[in-house]
């Protein structure tokens, strides 16, 4: 190789190497873009402005063909075929700018424009021979398609508008990939003078421009005559439209300057942000300044529809808190959970009796929202009435650890806290939840029963049924005033609401959908009078007849689980004096739940507490003279081993706790005493009001048999 070879290859491969590497990686590095949510089939919900103030949305891949070609025509007709700089086209500019004595034409192809776009530079041309030798890299490394998806992202089209979508958006409140040719056309020469868009400044020059492109695309055969002459004739756009805001909450929560598709169903979502709006308003002129609604699709477990807080046109403060997805005091709408889960284990069967008698737990007096005690009730239907006496006694009998544990497993985020800080109370709004997991909880039922999921802590199918029977009771007269909904569609569902009227909540399921909605203040005042049922109740009912109706309802499985006989009376297991019984299937291990204790001598017998409210709503009960062994009477309060605090009295003397015992036969005379001490006798109300030393105590009573009964307890 002569010497002269060797120097020009040498000097060619620095000259190669340095085109090789002249063109940073990532074009568009550094710059921000506007966060733009979609919804599952990529139609737009909402966006946030850029960073810079620029509504940018993030790069496309892909140029819709319509404004593809117009942009192509407009801007570089050769853009397919050239390697990025057109010599001719380049060569034209330079022979009219020189006729002119001033820059007239630029030359440039689109791939010289991204790579303006990308260091926004001066115009001169030494920047131009740059550009020129940057383009080639470029084209070295991208599509032609490619490279067009990186100038309509980038290119400005007036005001803070950046990019083709966001244009299409802006100025026709539609996407780029729906826009008519005239359309596209007003797009393709924006760039080219942007300020020109401005309503009232320049139209007619816009609009001559426009026409001139769309002449053109006539002429080299991409439109027909008609379609000329129809989109000659389409208006320019006026003031720009708002983009879209929908499922804002949801769309504020999204990665901040990306695209990201969430699976919204924006026809939904818009129909449901209606209805919550109408609801929301309605429930303002009652102090009820908040709303949420939550829609889940069974199959997919997808949230489909999410108003975090209704009413974005009425400006207020609070209006921007997401209470979907804030923690609230859960009230009754848990109890599904826990009845399902009693049902699984064998803890009760759907009906069994639940006592429904006082409980005092250190203080905490359950009260049933009537006020009132029935004594025993069905399991199902003290669901469905949604009692909360029979449901602490529930929980006592499961267990509150036990029951905390399978929530957190249904997905209850906000239950942080150790079971020994909720208490029994975790069945009555102790703990605090979200809407949103709350919906996907019960949600998750459902997919449990499907046999969708593998996680859930609901594993038994008949449980589940049982639960979703249950809950479909609409016969719940002291809940709902039911002339309210016009339609009622089938749906298990339930209500709740929390100590002192914060919170009320309805949810509901369908072998489809999931719905959930609560009402209340963010700032968490509470409202005298709104209770689930009569408040979130007709939204949830407004919500659900939004959705396609469900096929059919729960099947009840057929396999998978006992046959086993059960007292009609008592609802668990029958025991051999139980006079009627029924066989029905039940969870696997309903073998091991307990056997029916109230039929002693064939004949239906309470124990003395519950028989005491029982038979005031029965009375087709016998009360029968008392035998010998039975047990005759039964201490209401307190209960064996308690640990009672006294109130102090307001003069700083102890105070006092109010004793009580039922005895079976009511014209029993009960003799009194503490310790051994005797107290005095009580007929027909065996209440004793007392105020004992702290220290370890036993109160007993003697009735005129000779039959005694103590409680023991703590003072503390
Ligand atoms: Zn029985």
């Amino acid at each position: 190789m002569s010497r002269r070879k060797a120097v020009f290859l040498i000097v060619f491969e620095v000259l190669l190497a340095g085109w090789l590497c002249c063109l940073p990686r990532d074009l568009f590095k550094g710059t921000s873009y506007a966060t733009v949510v979609t919804d599952r089939n990529g139609e737009l919900l909402g966006a946030r402005i850029a960073d810079d103030q620029q509504w940018r949305f993030p790069p496309c891949d892909t140029v819709p063909y319509r404004c593809a070609t117009a942009l192509i025509q407009f801007e570089d007709r050769h853009f397919r075929w050239h390697p990025g700089v057109d010599i001719p086209a380049l060569g034209r500019a330079v022979v009219s700018n020189l006729r002119a004595g001033h820059v007239v034409s630029g030359g440039s192809t689109l791939t010289m424009q991204v790579i303006r776009l990308s260091r926004n530079r001066e115009r001169t041309l030494r920047q131009k021979a740059v550009e020129a030798v940057l383009a080639t890299r470029l084209e070295f490394r991208c599509s032609k398609d490619e490279i067009l998806a990186m100038y309509a992202s980038h290119a400005p089209f007036g005001g803070n508008v950046v990019g083709l979508e966001a244009a299409a958006w802006r100025y026709f409140g539609r996407p780029a990939g729906e826009l008519s040719w005239a359309e596209s056309a007003t797009l393709a020469v924006l760039p080219n003078a942007p300020a020109s868009i401005h309503p009232g400044k320049g139209r007619e020059q816009l609009l001559a421009k426009r026409n001139r492109l769309l002449e053109r695309l006539h002429k080299r055969g991409y439109i027909d005559t008609s379609t000329l002459e129809s989109a000659l004739s389409e208006p320019l756009p006026d003031a720009p439209y708002p983009l879209p805001n929908l499922a804002r909450h949801l769309v504020e929560r999204q990665p901040h300057g990306e695209e990201t598709r969430v699976d919204i169903d924006l026809p939904l979502q818009r129909q449901v942000e209606d209805a919550t709006t109408r609801w929301s308003d309605e429930l303002a002129m009652n102090g009820i300044a908040d709303l949420s609604a939550v829609i889940l699709d069974i199959r997919s477990g997808e949230t489909i529809a999410y108003v975090g807080n209704a009413s974005p046109l009425r400006a207020r403060s609070g209006s921007e808190v997401d209470i979907a997805a804030a923690p609230r005091s859960t009230g009754s709408i848990l109890k599904p959970f826990l009845y399902c889960a009693a049902l699984q284990d064998g803890t009760i069967l759907p009906r069994t009796l639940l006592q429904d008698t006082p409980v005092n737990l250190n203080g905490f007096t359950p009260q049933n929202y009537d006020l009132q005690f029935h004594g025993a009730v069905p399991a199902a239907e003290a669901l469905a009435r949604s009692l909360n006496v029979p449901a602490v006694h529930l929980l006592r009998a499961y267990g509150a650890p036990r029951f905390l544990e399978i929530l957190r497993e249904a997905g209850l985020s906000t239950l942080t806290k150790d079971a020994s800080h909720y208490g029994l109370s975790l069945i009555l709004g102790g703990g605090e939840g979200t809407l949103e997991d709350i919906t996907r909880a019960y949600a998750g039922m459902v997919r449990s029963y499907d046999g969708l999921s593998t996680d859930s802590p609901f594993r038994d199918r008949l449980a589940l049924w049982y639960t979703f029977e249950a809950l479909k009771e609409v016969n719940r007269p002291d809940e709902i005033d039911w002339k309210l909904i016009r339609s009622v569609r089938k749906a298990a569902w339930k209500t709740g609401t929390s100590y002192g009227s914060r919170d009320a909540w309805a949810v509901g399921v369908t072998p489809d959908y999931a719905v959930g909605v609560w009402c209340g203040n963010a700032d968490g005042h509470g409202v005298a009078g709104m209770t689930g049922a009569a408040t979130a109740g007709p939204v949830l009912f407004d919500l659900l007849n939004l959705l396609p109706p469900s096929a059919d309802w729960f099947e009840e499985p057929l396999d998978g689980g006992v046959w086993l006989d059960v007292c009609r009376e008592s609802g668990m297991l029958r025991s051999q004096d139980c006079p009627s019984y029924d066989r029905i299937l039940l969870p696997e291990r309903a073998q091991e739940s307990a056997v029916c204790p109230y039929h002693p001598d064939g004949t239906f017998r309470l124990p003395p507490a519950m028989e005491w409210y029982y038979k005031a709503y029965h009375p087709e009960y016998q009360v029968r003279p008392v035998a010998r062994a039975e047990k005759r009477m039964e201490f209401l309060y307190p209960e064996s081993g308690s640990i009672l605090t006294l109130p102090r009295q307001l003069d700083g003397s102890p105070g006092g706790a109010v004793f009580q015992v039922v005895h079976r036969d009511p014209d029993a005379t009960l003799y009194w005493h503490l310790d051994d001490t005797y107290l005095g006798e009580t007929r027909i109300l065996h209440q004793m009001k007392l105020s004992p030393s702290p220290g370890h105590h036993t109160v007993t009573v003697v009735d005129p048999d000779g039959t005694s009964l103590s409680v023991s307890f703590t003072v503390k």
